[in-house]
């Protein structure tokens, strides 16, 4: 199959990308895969919402800028900071005529407010924002006759010269699994877009589901492309306390602005002692001084409390968190919430410039699997799908020019030989995947997760080497499954954190090691 651009990924980058393509030239061939269905993803989790000022009377483009600017601890690019804050208005305005519908009150869109933000400027829908502008999104994609959509197929590698025999340092598509045929395809394209999401799955506990296991970031290290911090992984503070231990349910930060208070199990509310901004403290703090308190007090949850908060808001604004607390019997407004910090959101990733090109020629990356300069040591509430559409709308326009350059000829895609044999299977995964993956995310909670020390990551180095060499013999020895798959690219991930953070001397943002402290 070759096609103008494959782009791997559909949530909210990917899709606004193919979109925005689409719209300027119908004519453009695209295939879209997603590891699940179309709709599982990062995006379609979201609850609070989009940071974009609207309200120009009370916010201001400025505010805004000094918000990320502080959120981001000194480490971000303060022009991308510019224009992703300066180009956000204008992104909302497309996804609202594309279908996509926010919370209003009197006719203006009702604007909440996250910790970090001097004004209310969050657009939200319910606390399913994100859930809302992914169906948007889908629906919309599905009116464009050159978009073939294609569920359950995996990114194995990204071809390059490596693959097609040539010293040019370019991308020409993927080896992908499809999970029906259960066999490795090659897709050829002229232009690649990884838009493949985080990592959340690497450490015990995450907020994002399952298949978020760094597939884009380990093909793009394997394919030697430049990443860019990767140790600043944000953890939020209030996870509800999975029954098992992997994806749970975000608590969102609305509802400590909604009043909430956070208490330890000897019913004392520690935020007071830890900040004078409490419970609306940035996410880091908060989350810094739950794990302390869970530490010393060696039990592994919080309280969250929720009693002030009336049942007709529970209502109003975060119904799905009503029912996901019932479902468990925990009664709202008068049952405290067990809550845990959990991984949320990686702010490195693939180094990309202003119009989210990497360093491989012909290969962009987009949305939370880019490190753009936005969000720095620290991500400010709600930016992120914010820089999901000023970045996939940047990286549509470049793409639109690029495709009018020169490519190979089709004799050439046709060269690139095919995955090395058939080599995959679906029917049998190999029983050690499993214990390998949960051995790499104790590990990584552990020693890597939020607070490390020289000697942790020392530890843990060693040990992410020894389950390397183990599952690497698995690989030579065995035909490629979906869980091994992901595996090798968990493990590419955790050492590239782990050896990042041992280069990082200074706490910032996100990042803390006790030893600098
Ligand atoms: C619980 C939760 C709440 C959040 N709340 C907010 C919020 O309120 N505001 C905000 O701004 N941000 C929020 N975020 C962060 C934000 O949702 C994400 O950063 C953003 O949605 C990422 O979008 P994306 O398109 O880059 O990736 P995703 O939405 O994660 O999409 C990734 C896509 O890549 C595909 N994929 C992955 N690996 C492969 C592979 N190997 N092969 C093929 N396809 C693959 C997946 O199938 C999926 O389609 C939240 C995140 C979570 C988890």
């Amino acid at each position: 199959m070759t096609k103008d651009i494959l782009v791997i990924g559909t949530g909210i980058s990917g899709l606004t990308f193919a979109i925005q393509v689409a719209q300027k030239n119908p004519d453009v061939t695209m295939v879209l895969i997603s590891k699940s269905d179309l709709n599982e993803s990062n995006t379609k989790y979201a609850q609070g919402g989009i940071a974009v000022v609207s309200n120009f009377k009370k916010d201001s483009f400025e505010k805004h800028i000094k918000d990320t600017l502080q959120a981001g601890a000194g480490s971000c690019n303060e022009q991308v900071v510019k224009f992703v804050v300066q180009e956000g208005y204008e992104r909302l305005n497309e996804l609202i005529r594309w279908g996509a519908q926010f919370d209003k009150k009197k006719q203006k869109l009702d604007l909440a407010k996250e910790a970090g933000h001097s004004e209310n400027r969050i657009v939200h829908y319910k606390d399913q924002t994100g859930q809302h502008i992914q169906e948007a999104l889908i629906e919309k994609i599905k009116t464009f006759p050159n978009i073939e959509l294609l569920e359950r197929h995996t990114l194995v590698d990204l071809i390059t010269d490596h693959h097609s025999k040539q010293k040019a340092n370019s991308c020409y598509g993927a080896y992908v699994i499809s999970q029906e045929e259960e066999k490795i395809i090659k897709i050829t394209a002229k232009i690649t877009i990884l838009s493949t999401g985080g990592a959340g799955s690497l450490y015990a506990h995450s907020t994002n589901p399952d298949i978020a296991t760094g597939d884009g970031l380990g093909a793009a290290y394997r394919a030697r492309v430049r990443m860019e911090g990767l140790p600043y992984v944000q953890f939020h503070p209030t996870a509800l306390r999975p029954q098992v231990k992997g994806h749970t349910f975000l608590i969102t930060e609305a509802v400590r602005g909604a009043g909430a208070k956070l208490f330890n199990t000897q019913g004392e509310r520690f935020m007071l002692k830890n900040d004078p901004r409490a419970e609306l403290a940035p996410r880091d703090i908060v989350a810094r001084s739950i794990q302390r308190e869970i530490e010393q007090q060696k039990e592994d949850f919080i309280w969250l409390d929720g009693s002030e908060i009336e049942l007709k808001q529970w209502e109003a604004h975060f119904p799905t968190i009503l029912q996901t607390c019932k479902s468990l019997g925990i009664s709202l407004p008068k049952d405290p919430i067990p809550v845990v910090p959990a991984a949320h959101y990686f702010c490195g990733g693939i180094k990309v410039n202003e119009k989210s090109e990497s360093q491989l020629k012909r290969l962009y990356a987009i949305g939370e699997c880019s490190a753009t300069g936005l969000h720095g040591a620290n991500r400010l509430a709600s930016n992120s799908l914010l820089e999901s559409l000023v970045f996939a709308h940047r990286a549509a326009h470049d793409t639109l020019l690029e495709l009018k350059k020169e490519f190979p000829k089709e004799s050439f895609y046709k060269a690139i030989p095919k995955w090395d044999g058939d080599a995959y299977s679906n029917s049998t995964e190999i029983q050690s995947i499993k214990k390998y993956r949960l051995e790499l995310q104790q590990l990584m909670t552990q020693y890597v997760g939020i607070f490390k020390t020289n000697k942790g990551l020392q530890i843990a180095e060693k040990h992410i080497d020894k389950i390397y060499e183990a599952v690497n013999t698995i690989y030579n020895n065995h035909k490629l499954t979906y869980g091994l798959c992901e595996l090798r690219n968990m493990i590419s991930i955790a050492y590239l954190i782990t050896k990042q953070s041992q280069e990082i001397t200074q706490n910032q943002g996100v990042f803390y090691n006790h030893d600098y402290a």
